[in-house]
């Protein structure tokens, strides 16, 4: 399997389980045709057809592709975490019975994760910010780029 190389936002995210800041991702607001990857290993993860706008900040999916995520308990005891099956990467977490949508299901996923290939096109590059990517660790909104090398 071929990784790509992270970003330290991205290792945050997806290898250490930090959220991106609500409203702040990349793919929020997206609802173009295609198909969402996993950034890390390129898996095919959502269809554009069942990203819906939750107003909840993160990109929401209501149902993902055939076999493409793994669900976990959260370290937190209560949410249930979902995770790219192919490389175990840290995708965002599920959330059910909320009515949003009739499969009634909120894939809840952070635009950190996942690369956008818009339908007959190549993958999107991710968007260069100037200012630093910041995440949710622990509760606290941290500076990713500020960070100790960990990994
Ligand atoms: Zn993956």
């Amino acid at each position: 399997m071929k990784l790509k190389k992270l970003t330290m936002a991205e290792k945050l995210s997806m290898l250490d389980g930090c959220q991106e800041v609500p409203f702040t991702g990349e793919f929020d607001q997206t609802f173009d045709r295609g198909v969402y990857v996993c950034r890390r290993c390129g898996a095919h993860l959502f269809k554009s057809e069942h990203k819906f706008d939750a107003h909840c900040g993160w990109p929401a999916f209501d149902k993902e592709m055939r076999g493409a995520v793994k669900k976990e308990p959260d370290p937190d005891g209560k949410r249930t975490a979902i995770a790219c099956k192919r490389c175990g990467a840290h995708l965002g977490h599920v959330f059910i019975g909320e009515r949003f949508t009739k499969t009634n299901t909120r894939h809840c996923v952070n635009s950190l994760a996942m690369r956008f290939m818009p339908n007959g096109k190549r993958i999107s590059t991710p968007v260069r910010r100037d200012k630093h990517t910041e995440v949710i660790q622990n509760g606290v909104i941290i500076d990713a780029d500020n960070q100790e090398e960990k990994y």
